[in-house]
């Protein structure tokens, strides 16, 4: 092997930003963009023009609503909506003005007209002081490049080391690949083949469509790799680490062994297992797409969805209609096992700048008034969403980060006002207790309240005074055998008990098998977890029962 060769093949790691978990090894394919046509003709014909730009808009709204139509097949009717929002944006009468008024004014082409116009709206959306509008630049952004690519027909396309002939949907060779390309449209995800098993990027930020279209598929990404394509030789191996936001080329034979026997177990396939009698496994879900997981999984219920993490995702606020379908989809899923809705919990460690709430300082002490007593507005349109989603299947509304009963009850009033005028026979209400000034009022809340939920997490956080933010696992997991914690999970299962009511617990700690015959002596009934946890939790559950 020639000195450059061995150059070219040794192992290198490339450090970019975790946009979508997971590991993949495969071989690099990369992604080829639409020309770029930046030109003027002087000798162009303003009616042949203006028809090709009209027909090229009817192409790709038709072509975005069978991309809607496909997504929402595949990962739900939620993850279709850009597609719908692209459509839309086609559809406007002011752009199609605009774009015909470009073309006549200034006798340029189609695609010429194209460019100029949405350019100028990208930009403005870009220089937005709002993320959330800064992110929309990227849907102009795309569906710009769509229209010049069908006008100047302009194929998107790929290559590797060994074709140049591989549409986006189809890979000749039918080989595990990564997908490199400096950027990546939403609807790239959706429109490769099986064998597409990761993306590598260089602009994408983690709420961008395409992003968490691929997390949905649970496909890995790592962005902010610079210099593509040339960054990484077209005959390389690679492997990814959605995790950690690495790109190894060329991984060596202990590299891919470290991460075969290490990594890989980390992400488990989900197995199926049967209920234990007694005692309730449930998932914790973040978006109503995880359901499937949770099904797989054989969960007995959804015992905590984080809604914040809908809205994070979407990268935006969700208005009640949006939040009813997604709920709804997940009553129905479940078919009448229990479903515990959190409330938004944002404010904490999950930041959305677009929610207008101000960032924590780190060491913040805890203030006692409420994050949704202070934006009531989410906690409006939510609870509307969830009333109306409870018609389909009972919900048990879950209050996070309560610190007293004059907080809940300042919370669950703003509920029913919001409420009055729809059936609200189908919801519960719980809190979640994480915060230890609640956990010394267990009895008292538990006579006002229809169940309760343990949040080991956060409790553990605020119990010991540990930074949460840290990121010490190990740390915290250490913490999980302290008797002090385990006295408050006691008597917080006592209380409920003695009053009658459930006590579930949900948190890191819940999805550890080693803690599941403790959690059982203590009174406590179900518990929720990741889905990839339960089959576990199930077995140690099992052998306790024995
Ligand atoms: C917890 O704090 O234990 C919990 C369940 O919620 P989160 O991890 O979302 O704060
Ligand atoms: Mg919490």
């Amino acid at each position: 092997m020639s000195p450059v060769e061995h150059y070219r093949q040794r192992e290198r790691r490339l450090e970019g930003i975790p946009l979508s978990p997971g590991i993949a090894i495969g071989r690099p394919c990369f992604f080829a963009t639409q020309r770029d046509v930046r030109h003027a003709s002087s000798s162009l014909d303003v009616i042949d023009e203006t028809t090709r730009l009209c027909a090229s808009l009817q192409r790709i709204a038709d072509q975005r609503a069978t991309l809607a139509d496909e997504t929402a097949a595949v990962l739900g009717p939620e993850h279709a909506e850009i597609f719908h929002a692209q459509r839309l944006m086609l559809d406007d009468v002011y752009l199609q003005e605009q774009l015909v008024q470009t073309i006549e004014a200034d006798g340029c082409s189609a695609a010429e007209a194209v460019w100029r116009v949405l350019e100028r709206y990208r930009s403005q959306l870009a220089a937005s002081d709002s993320a959330y509008l800064r992110e929309r630049a990227d849907d102009v952004g795309e569906i710009r490049q769509a229209l010049i690519g069908d006008l100047d027909r302009a194929r998107s396309c790929r290559h590797c080391h060994e074709t140049d002939f591989c549409t986006i949907d189809h890979c000749h060779l039918g080989n595990d690949h990564i997908l490199i390309g400096s950027e990546i449209s939403a609807s790239l995800p959706i429109e490769t083949d099986r064998h597409t098993i990761g993306f590598v990027v260089d602009k994408a930020g983690p709420h961008c469509h395409a992003v968490i279209l691929a997390r949905a598929l649970h496909r890995p990404v790592v962005g902010s790799i610079r210099d593509l394509p040339d960054a990484i030789p077209l005959n390389s191996q690679l492997l990814i680490d959605g995790d950690e936001g690495t790109v190894i080329v060329n991984p060596s034979s202990s590299t891919l062994q470290h991460y075969r026997t290490t990594r890989v177990q980390d992400n488990p396939k989900i197995e199926s297992t049967e209920p234990v009698d007694g005692f309730r496994v449930m998932a914790n879900i973040s978006v109503s797409a995880d359901i499937d997981r949770a099904l797989a999984a054989g969960a007995e219920g959804v015992g905590l969805y984080r809604t914040e993490m809908e809205m994070l995702a979407a990268g935006r606020p969700l208005g009640e209609d949006e939040q009813t379908v997604r709920y709804t989809k997940v009553i129905k899923a479940m078919a009448a096992r229990p479903v515990y809705i959190r409330l938004v919990d944002f404010g904490h460690d999950k930041h959305a700048e677009w929610t207008g709430l101000p960032r924590p300082a780190a060491t913040a002490s805890h203030d006692d008034e409420h994050t949704l007593l202070r934006y009531p507005d989410l906690l409006r349109t939510q609870a509307r969403a969830l009333a109306r989603a409870s018609v389909h299947g009972t919900v048990h509304v879950v209050y996070p980060m309560i610190s007293s009963i004059e907080q809940f009850k300042a919370l669950r009033g703003l509920f029913g006002d919001a409420t009055a005028d729809l059936a609200t026979d189908g919801l519960r209400h719980g809190v979640l207790f994480e915060l230890p000034a609640a956990c010394l009022e267990a009895a008292r809340f538990m006579q006002m309240i229809d169940f309760g939920c343990i949040g080991t997490n956060d409790l553990t956080h605020y119990l010991f005074g540990v930074d949460r933010a840290s990121g010490d696992a190990v740390g915290d997991r250490r913490l999980y055998d302290d008797a002090v914690l385990w006295e408050l999970i006691d008597q917080l299962a006592h209380a409920a008990t003695s009053a009658g009511k459930t006590m579930m617990i949900c948190g890191e700690l819940a999805g550890d098998p080693k803690f599941t015959p403790r959690i059982m002596r203590s009174g406590i009934s179900a518990t929720s977890t990741n889905p990839a946890n339960i089959a576990a939790v199930r077995r140690s559950a099992t052998q306790h029962t024995r």
